[in-house]
């Protein structure tokens, strides 16, 4: 795994190993990768640390010979937006849902994929080597500034049937979590026709109103104001706005897996068939509504740009996580709140309440729990997973996917904690519970032989 690199770019504490000489570092190793005479959009979400790594990565970026287009504090799918359609490369400056001390630097590529792999490594190696390519005086880049909003709503609206919402005027409350959607997502609602009312929308990076991971803990307030208000649906998004979690009209928490599958199912049914692609840890219910309604599955390693990446290969129509974070390949290849938020809305005026469309769909018993495991171990104790279970009938596309008659389990190691991760889902509360307890305990046992 890489040194610099997690699941979402580097993340950090802001002032330990978030710093500046790391921002700085990290824009030169970036500017020489892309070579000189480019354009870079920057892009942040609202974090108190967002100015002081913009400004670094940025100064990084044009004394590399590249132009810097600021765009301001905006959620990461409107910079992957505008990456696609203006410049050759874009840069969140965000930690996304994680405590307001932390920030990170995302790199976009010019299809407004995030960057994995292979590139990540190139970048890492010219990270650690040093060897930039600082351009003579008469090059430098230059900064100017641009925003991205407007291009990026107008994309959304192509896809949503506005008159439909207008005739039903539904009401919303919208929760911004004081992040990045704050600049949007009220807004965009409006013109598309509901009836908002915001919650947390005043952009702050100390995040007043609660940490900016969408969890049922932390919506309390947009749970009991969709209450209060009669609202037609609640909707809420992470720190940086890529993705959105609902609250239906009864002013129940939506898990995240159940509008996944909703919103496969729709897809499909919208496109006559299609692709769809998922990682292995998701709901067997998306599986079972694809192929229902004539689709096709794909499943992958757990990470949304894998995913992305998948779909874009095999022409897939739709993809998305359990965790809210949904992408629309018409629309473009990475995880747009502002899109599903949309989409939800046009279905609950065309279709039904959003209570009652969950409920035609299959219902199972999703588990997760963890197993401590020290990051040296984890190949070693995957290798002995591996051996346990090769009578079984399994999929090794990430960790170990185990199918047994009543359910399936998977077997991971955590890529941001020392972690396995066991997750299992069954037709029944019972028998969930026994499989996943069984599991986490033949867990323990293999890396207790290994100790
Ligand atoms: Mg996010």
């Amino acid at each position: 795994m890489s040194e610099l690199f997690g699941t979402n770019g580097v993340r950090g504490i802001v002032n330990e190993d978030m710093n500046t000489d790391l921002a700085l570092r990290l824009g030169k190793a970036i500017g020489t990768w892309i070579g000189k005479n480019k354009t870079v959009a920057v892009g942040t979400d609202t974090r108190v640390s967002n100015q002081m790594l913009k400004n670094a990565v940025s100064s990084a970026l044009m004394a590399t010979g590249n132009d810097v287009i600021d765009l301001g504090e905006v959620p990461t799918p409107a910079i992957q937006y505008y990456t696609r359609k203006n410049t050759d490369l874009g840069i969140a400056i965000t930690a996304s849902h994680n405590p307001p001390e932390f920030n990170g630097i995302k790199c976009i590529n010019g299809d407004g994929t995030e960057l994995i792999g292979d590139m990540e490594e190139e970048i890492e190696e010219l990270y650690f080597s040093k060897n930039f390519e600082l351009v003579e005086w008469n090059e430098v880049g230059q900064r100017t500034s641009d925003d991205p909003l407007e291009l990026y709503k107008k994309a959304i609206k192509k896809k949503i049937d506005i008159k439909a919402i207008k005739e039903d005027e539904p009401k919303v409350v919208i929760d911004c979590a004081n992040g990045a959607g704050c600049c949007l997502s009220p807004y965009l609602l409006r013109e598309l026709g509901c009836d908002v009312v915001s919650l947390n929308a005043q952009p702050d990076g100390s995040f007043p109103g609660h940490e900016s991971e969408p969890t049922k803990e932390n919506l309390k307030d947009l749970i009991r104001l969709t209450k209060e208000t009669d609202a037609d649906l609640g909707i809420a998004h992470d720190g940086d706005a890529d993705r959105a979690i609902f609250i239906d009209e009864n002013g129940e928490f939506i898990h995240g897996d159940k509008i996944l599958t909703l919103i496969a199912k729709e897809m499909v049914q919208e496109k006559g068939g299609g692709t769809v692609v998922t990682p292995v840890s998701s709901s067997s219910s998306v599986e079972d509504v694809v192929r229902e309604n004539g689709g096709n599955l794909i499943y992958t390693a757990v990470g949304s740009p894998i995913v992305a990446r998948v779909m874009k290969k095999e022409e897939a129509i739709f993809g998305g996580e359990e965790n809210g974070g949904l992408i629309f390949a018409d629309h473009q290849y990475c995880r747009d709140a502002a899109m599903t938020a949309s989409k939800i809305v046009e279905m609950i005026v065309k279709e039904d309440r959003l209570s009652s469309l969950l409920e035609d769909l299959p219902d199972y018993i999703l588990k997760k729990r963890g197993v401590e495991c020290p990051d040296d171990l984890k190949v070693r104790l995957l290798e002995e997973v591996k051996k346990e279970f090769e009578d079984e009938d399994y999929d090794d596309t990430d960790g170990l996917k185990i199918y047994y008659d009543e359910g399936w389990v998977l077997i991971r190691p955590s890529g941001t904690e020392p972690k396995y991760r066991v997750y299992c889902e069954a037709q029944d509360e019972e028998k969930a519970e026994m499989l996943v307890s069984e599991h986490q305990d033949r867990v323990r046992e293999i890396l207790k032989e290994l100790r």
